[in-house]
C-alpha cells in the first residue's frame, strides 16, 4: 500500500467509492473472493464490476464487498468510510462525533453511526496472555470521584453509578481492560487468569483480592497508602499511566458514557495503546481487517470446516 503522510495524501488517494471498494476487496480476500453467506469461494464477478455472483447452487446469492462488514447496508459512501477508519484508528484519543460530522461533512447522526461502528473495529480479536512483569489493578471510570484510586474511596455509595474497570499491562507491552461487576476476590480471581499467563511476575496493589492469587503468579504489591508508589521494580505507574489516559479519553471527549457502552470505549482505548507502535497506514488498514460482522461471518466459517 502507499504510504500516506496526511490525511489530505490519504483522502486524495481514496477519492473516489471504486477505488475504496477494490482496496476493501483486497484487504478482505486477496485473490480469491468469499461469499459471506456460504463462504464458498465458486463465485464470480458480475458485470457492473461491484457485486458478485455466489456459484453454489442452495445460495445462489449475490453480495458486494461490503456485506458482513461495518459498513453493509449503509448509504454513507465508502470514501466517507475510509476517512472517518482512518482518521479514528489514528487519532490517539478518539475524537467525537461533532467533530468527526463537520471533518466529513456528514450530520452528527451520521458521524455518531460511524463512530460507534468503527470503534468496533478498533478491538483486539484474539489478545494472547499477558506475560513478563504485568501491573494489575482495577479503577472506577466515570464522573469526577473516578479519578480517585479504588484503595482511596472511602464511601463506597459514591460509587453507585461507577463501573469498575479491571486492567493489567505488561511492562513495554500489551494492556488488557475488562468491565468487572465488583472487587470481590472471586471477580479479581478471575480476571487476572483469564487475562495474564500463570507463573508471571505480578505486581498489584495491597487489595486483599489478589492475595488467593499466590500459588499461580509471583506476586509483588505496591502500598499506596504509605506513598510507596515506586518502590524498585514493584510498581503500578504503567497501569495508572494508562487509566490517565482512559479517563481523559472518555471524560474529555465523550462527556458521558453508561456502563453499557464503556467496554467498547475501553477496547478502543486498548487498542490504540497496544498499536501506538504502528505506522498510520497500518494502523489503517489492521482496523480494516477488523472489519467483518465478527460473530456473523465467523459462524458461517466454521460450518464449513
Ligand atoms: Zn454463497
Amino acid at each position: 500500500m502507499k504510504e500516506f503522510k496526511s490525511i489530505l495524501e490519504f483522502q486524495k488517494h481514496f477519492n473516489t467509492d471504486e477505488k475504496c471498494r477494490l482496496f476493501l476487496e483486497e484487504q478482505r480476500w486477496g485473490d480469491t473472493p468469499a461469499c459471506p453467506f456460504c463462504a464458498s469461494t465458486n463465485v464470480k464477478r458480475l458485470k457492473n464490476g461491484k457485486r458478485f455472483q455466489c456459484n453454489e447452487k442452495e445460495c445462489r446469492k449475490q453480495f458486494s464487498v461490503t456485506v458482513g462488514t461495518v459498513a453493509e447496508n449503509t448509504k454513507i459512501p465508502l470514501t466517507k468510510w475510509f476517512l472517518a477508519m482512518y482518521i479514528l484508528s489514528n487519532h490517539s484519543k478518539g475524537i467525537s462525533s461533532l467533530q468527526l460530522a463537520s471533518w466529513l461533512d456528514v450530520t452528527q447522526k451520521t458521524a455518531w453511526f460511524l463512530n460507534h461502528r468503527i470503534r468496533q473495529m478498533l478491538t483486539d480479536n484474539a489478545p494472547e496472555l499477558l506475560s513478563g512483569i504485568v501491573e494489575v489493578d482495577e479503577t472506577y471510570v466515570g464522573g469526577r470521584v473516578s479519578n480517585k484510586h479504588v484503595s482511596k474511596r472511602k464511601d463506597a455509595a459514591k460509587f453507585d453509578n461507577k463501573t469498575m474497570v479491571f486492567g493489567a499491562v505488561e511492562r513495554e507491552g500489551k494492556v488488557v481492560t475488562k468491565i468487572i461487576p465488583n472487587t470481590t476476590t472471586d471477580s479479581l480471581v478471575t480476571a487476572v487468569i483469564e487475562n495474564v499467563e500463570q507463573g508471571t511476575v505480578m505486581i498489584t496493589d495491597e487489595h486483599v483480592g489478589y492475595r488467593q492469587l499466590k500459588k499461580l503468579y509471583k506476586h509483588a504489591k505496591v502500598n499506596h497508602s504509605k506513598q510507596q508508589y515506586v518502590k524498585g521494580a514493584a510498581h503500578t505507574n504503567t497501569i495508572e499511566g494508562f487509566w490517565n489516559l482512559l479517563k481523559k479519553q472518555i471524560g474529555g471527549i465523550h462527556h458521558s458514557v453508561s456502563s453499557k457502552h464503556l467496554q467498547r470505549y475501553c477496547d478502543e482505548a486498548s487498542y490504540r495503546y497496544n498499536n501506538k507502535q504502528l505506522a498510520q497506514d497500518t494502523r489503517f488498514t489492521s482496523a480494516l481487517g477488523n472489519c467483518e460482522g465478527r460473530l456473523k461471518y465467523k459462524q458461517l466459517i466454521s460450518k464449513q470446516q
